[in-house]
Parts: C-alpha cells; structure tokens; sequence
C-alpha cells in the first residue's frame, strides 16, 4: 500500500508520518517512512538544488527536476518496496508539485498545469491513499514561528503564494476524493494520528 501526506507548511506532516509508520508497524506490517523532495541519496542531492541552490531553474526545468528527483526515488525506493508488500508512506509526492509548482508559482495556469499532470502520468505510480492535513494558514504560521527559522526557498515566499498553495491543495481533493481523504490538523497530535490510522486501516482492511 502506498500512502502520502500532504498539506502546506506547519500542518505537522513530517511527525504525524513518523507517528503513522510506527503504527503501521504496530499492526504487523513492514512500513517504509520516506520524503519528497529526496528520500533516496540521488534525489536528496536534487533536493539540495531545488530548495537551496543559488541558480532559479526555468519552471519547466524545476517541474523536471522534481519528477527526476521523483523517478529515483520511485526505481530505488518505493517500487522495490512495494513489490515485496512493504507499506509506503511518504512525506508529499505528486500533489505537492502540482500545488507547489502549478497552483503556487505557476499561479494555477492552464499550461503549466497541463505540463506537470503530462510529466506525472509518464512517471506514474499514484498513490493508494492520500492523507491531506488541512489547517488554515494563520494557524500553521503560528506554528511555524514557534518552531523556528527553517528558510529555504518556498518559506520565503509571500503570503499569497502560501494561499494559492492551499487552494491547489483544495482543488485536488475536490477532484479526486476517492484517494484524496481530508483530515483536519487543528486537533491534538493524538486525534491526527487516530484519524490517519484509521483511514489506513481501512485499506489495509484491518
Ligand atoms: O515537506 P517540507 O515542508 O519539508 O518541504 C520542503 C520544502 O519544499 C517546502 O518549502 C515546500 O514548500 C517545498 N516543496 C515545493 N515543491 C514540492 C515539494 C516541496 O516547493 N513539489
């Protein structure tokens, strides 16, 4: 089974996929924990480009180098791990490209989604169950302040750039909601990681 978590920044996806993994595991299961952008040494070496380097990538080129960073983690990772029956959860995948490149820099244009949801169906593999963590920007920037100066490239950026982010992740959930299930973040990190659990039990049909 191949999970992902995704949402904006400060929603509590990187803990509550720790917290997941290790339930997964509970239930018996081996569970892969892994992130994107990176996850495998080649494609957190592109990790590195994309979110810290000093060069600005064309938009296709930064679309490009994310699904590269993508199929390595895919060849190397993820598909050996699903082959030998391994649940995968990773920290975002496909969708946070489409929000983070199509809805938040490309601003939702007609071209530039097209070009990525072009460049996702040649790297393929969707994933079974989507957890999105929603949380309303003002209360993920107030977690973000508490926990502090991450700066990396996309953090920097405007507030608009955060919202359009959030609707994108809207607009995916609204088109796809046999995978894409809503999860509220604004609760204890306890009621979360019930919530995730139970939306991956169910699949696991446990
Ligand atoms: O998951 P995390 O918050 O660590 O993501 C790292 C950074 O990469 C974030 O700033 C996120 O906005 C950015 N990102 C991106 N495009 C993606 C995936 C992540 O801009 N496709």
């Amino acid at each position: 089974l191949f999970v992902t978590l995704e949402g904006g920044e400060g929603a509590g996806k990187s803990t509550q996929a720790r917290l997941l993994a290790d339930h997964i595991r509970g239930l018996g299961y081996e569970a892969i924990l892994t992130r994107e952008p990176g996850g495998t040494p080649g494609a957190e070496a592109i990790r590195h480009l994309l979110l810290f380097g000093e060069e600005e990538l064309s938009w296709r080129a930064e679309v490009l180098a994310h699904m590269a960073a993508r199929c390595d983690h895919l060849d190397n990772l993820i598909l050996p791990a699903l082959q030998r029956g391994a649940v995968v959860v990773c920290d975002r995948f496909h969708d946070s490209t489409l929000a983070y490149q199509g809805y938040g820099v490309g601003r939702g244009s007609t071209e530039r989604l097209d070009f990525i949801t072009g460049a996702r169906r040649l790297v393929g593999r969707e994933p079974d169950l989507t957890l999105l963590l929603e949380l309303p920007r003002e209360q993920a920037l107030e977690r973000l302040e508490s926990r502090g100066g991450r700066t990396d490239r996309y953090e920097g950026q405007a507030e608009a750039f955060h919202q359009r982010v959030l609707s994108g992740f809207d607009a995916i959930a609204k088109a796809e909601p046999g995978r894409v299930k809503r999860i509220n973040a604004g609760r204890t990190p306890e009621a979360v990681s019930r919530s995730l659990l139970d939306a991956v039990s169910e699949k696991l049909g446990h």
